[in-house]
């Protein structure tokens, strides 16, 4: 093992360490050959720590049929660290939802153990399952195994990328839709834009099963799809009284009434909630708080939003609601969905600048043109200007993390 006195300064912090994971598989299964990838790539992190620069450089790597999917790395200190000296992130398509069965992830640790570093990443930030650290000549053989699980390599590159879902109803209460549904519908419909990158730059979908948005499409996804409802919220009025008997008149008033961002809500003398449904925006807190007596309505659907991103030329940009709501249960709703994503990627490929997100195309050219280009009929709630700052306050954050480690500890004991 090489030494890595500034790497070890990593494990030193609250919060569990990538470094900790890496020597678990460095010095785990000693003698194999992925046990000697990762003692090579932990020595080229500490020299690159050491001399503050990376020695990563691109390339061309591929599979059979496939445009992107494969993320080339080449080292450029190989001969100091020769192990590591091609190590290449495989991307492959999440299951919609995240769900695994255990067989499934053992068949995937070894298929990467045997060709590859060993190091999984479930998931990356794009989605995908990142597959990391793997030769040349074995990119090939890995990929023919997952892809015989059934797995499909996932986006890179200037094409449709990964979509990714919240785990919507097979788990969640809140879902306003079929998540699961709706990401498999998408991307079966767009595989090849996926495997063959044709446009500008990158275009991706994310769904998420209520305004919780837990698969952070908002903030990330140029088309972000999800649910609402647009009837009443279903409201159970003994439950919200046990609920005020639980935390008290004064403290559900300040973590539920306070708290709606529109003011639509109020309390009643009798400990009843009063809930003025046109101007509650569907923003999920009081549900969220009172689970068991406040419920989304029955007359579900979607919302559609777009152009959210992360940085890059005009900073990060939350998405704009385009389509307020739209049924999503029967076939037609399906096909209108898709007519509407096909519209967008068409107009994205024929308007988008080298390298510009849907957001920044439509910061160029104006919401207005754009809605207008797609047919969509405008509405003076669509705010012009998206929310730009996707950050959290985090204070406190030190305190949190010991309270977590101390959590976890206990739980091992
Ligand atoms: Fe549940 Fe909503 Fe989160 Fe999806 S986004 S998992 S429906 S809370
Ligand atoms: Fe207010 Fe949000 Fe509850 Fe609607 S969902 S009543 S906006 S807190």
């Amino acid at each position: 093992m090489p030494p890595t006195p500034m790497l070890d300064q990593l494990e030193s912090g609250p919060w569990p360490s990538f470094v900790t994971g890496l020597k678990r598989l460095a010095e785990g299964d000693e003698g194999k050959a992925h046990s000697g990838i990762m003692k090579s790539l932990l020595g080229q992190l500490e020299h690159s720590y050491q001399t503050r620069k990376g020695y990563w450089k691109g390339g061309t790597v591929g599979v059979f049929g496939y445009g992107a999917g494969v993320i080339p790395r080449f080292s450029e200190v190989a001969e100091q660290y020769p192990e590591s000296s091609e190590f290449h992130t495989l991307r492959i398509m999440p299951a919609p939802g995240f769900f695994y069965d255990t067989k499934t992830l053992r068949q995937m640790c070894d298929i990467w153990e045997e060709h590859g570093s060993g190091l999984i990443a479930l998931h990356g930030q794009s989605g995908d399952i990142m597959f990391q650290g793997c030769r040349t000549d074995q990119v090939q053989p890995a990929w023919d195994k997952l892809n015989e699980m059934g797995f499909d390599m996932g986006g890179a590159g200037a094409g449709v990328r990964t979509a990714a879902s919240c785990v919507g109803p097979a788990r969640c209460e809140q879902a306003c839709f079929d998540t699961l549904e709706a990401h498999r519908t998408i991307i079966n419909d767009f595989t090849d834009d996926i495997h063959r990158p044709s446009l500008p730059y990158k275009l991706k979908f994310k769904f998420s099963g209520c305004a919780n948005d837990c698969a952070n499409a908002t903030q990330r996804a140029d088309v972000a799809i999800l649910g609402t409802w647009k009837d009443d919220m279903q409201v159970d009025q003994t439950e919200v009284q046990a609920k005020v008997r639980q935390l008290g008149r004064k403290e559900f008033i300040n973590q539920v009434i306070r708290m709606c961002p529109t003011q639509a809500l109020g309390l009643n003398d009798d400990d009843t909630l009063d809930i003025d449904n046109k101007s509650c925006v569907r923003c999920m807190h009081c549900i969220n708080v009172c689970t068991k007596a406040l419920e989304p309505g029955k007359d579900r659907g979607i919302c559609i939003l777009v152009g959210g991103k992360r940085t890059l030329k005009i900073g990060d940009l939350m998405g704009t609601v385009v389509i307020p709501f739209m049924k999503l249960e029967s076939e037609e709703d399906y096909e209108k969905l898709l007519e509407l994503a096909h519209n967008m990627l068409d107009f994205f490929a024929d308007n988008a600048l080298e390298h510009e997100r849907t957001g920044e195309m439509i910061e160029r050219i104006g919401l207005v043109n754009y809605l207008e280009a797609l047919g969509l009929p405008l509405d003076v709630n669509m705010i012009n200007q998206p929310r730009t700052n996707s950050y959290i306050r985090t204070d406190g954050w030190e305190e949190e993390a010991r309270k977590w480690a101390g959590r976890k500890t206990s739980a091992a004991e």
